[in-house]
């Protein structure tokens, strides 16, 4: 916030102690007492956006690996869902039992959603996943949700980084740059994806019309052949020029918390790390 007072309706527990004393503020938190003046982004693209509760149902599921669940849904032809790539939605069952997931595809001809569930032992919703889904179920989506999506801006150098499932709006935005050549100014992609052991790299991109670099981390594979360690780590390692660069991150919170503060140190503008964090929700 530049100027102007405001009320404080909500604690604002997500900022840092820092963002707080840069004066970031929530504005979902606060109201404006006087006229007040802020600094933000634009985002004009989710604008026409809606957010809307629909109903779906489970169109065909497969294991990516055996903790990692594919799941296509479909919705009614009359009511599809738009989005933009990299924003999530929260899936409810018919017990009311909601959590949120992104959406792995950029949109298709065929309006389908797909998402990637990994399994989290005791999970209320794994458990529909993992042991009661079966085709045709019914269930109901609310989306889609969250700003985790392609920004304009002019870096030449698009850096993603994902754990686990966070490769999914990853893989969604990728899509979307391969099938739109117009949205791709960047002159190299830099694709690096974190798990503890091979099998978490379940998914291999391919995008032959993009300049991308795919480097899968392993942090718990002692013998890997290829990068071991942590995904923010590496980037380090490679030497970017992060002053030209813009990153989206998306999965475990220590990863996004880690990554942004070790690539600001480095170089990069702060303004220029997004990211979605799997919270869990309790
Ligand atoms: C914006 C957003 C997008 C998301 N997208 C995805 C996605 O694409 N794919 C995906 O697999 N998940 C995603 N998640 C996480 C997902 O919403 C659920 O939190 C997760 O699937 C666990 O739900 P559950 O009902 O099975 O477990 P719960 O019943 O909610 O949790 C059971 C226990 O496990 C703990 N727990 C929950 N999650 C984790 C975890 N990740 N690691 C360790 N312990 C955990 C809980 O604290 C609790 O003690 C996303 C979360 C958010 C906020």
């Amino acid at each position: 916030m530049i100027n102007g007072e405001t009320d404080v309706l909500q604690a604002e527990e997500s900022l840092t102690a820092e963002e707080e004393s840069d004066g970031f503020i929530l504005t979902c938190c606060r109201a404006a007492k006087t006229d007040i003046q802020l600094d933000i982004e634009d985002l004009g693209e989710l604008g026409d956006i809606q957010t809307k509760t629909l109903p779906c149902r489970i169109d065909s599921q497969q294991f990516l690996s055996d903790d990692v669940v594919e799941i296509v849904l479909r919705t009614p032809p009359a009511n599809r869902l738009e989005y933009l790539p990299g924003q999530y939605v929260d899936m409810i069952g018919n017990d009311g039992l909601r959590r949120s997931y992104s959406i792995a595809n950029a949109p298709r001809e065929d309006g389908k959603i797909t998402l990637q569930i990994r399994k989290v032992e005791q999970g209320k919703m794994s458990q529909y996943w993992f042991e009661e889904a079966k085709a045709n179920d019914l269930l109901r989506m609310e989306g889609p949700l969250g700003t985790f999506c392609m920004r304009k801006n002019n870096a030449s150098q698009l850096i993603l980084l994902a754990t686990g499932t966070g490769i999914a709006p990853i893989k969604a935005m990728l899509e979307q740059l391969a099938t739109t050549p117009e949205a791709n100014a960047y002159s190299h992609i830099h694709l690096y994806w974190g798990g503890r052991t091979e099998k978490d790299i379940y998914w291999r991109p391919c995008f032959e019309s993009l300049p991308l670099t795919f480097t899968p981390v392993l942090s718990r594979t002692p013998d890997w052949q290829g990068r071991k360690g942590y995904v923010q780590q590496a980037v380090i390692d490679d030497g970017h020029n992060l002053s030209d660069a813009v990153v989206y991150a998306c999965g475990s919170e220590a990863m996004i918390h880690s990554a942004h503060k070790q690539l600001v140190v480095a170089g990069l503008n702060n303004k220029h790390f997004y990211s979605d964090a799997f919270v869990s929700s309790n």
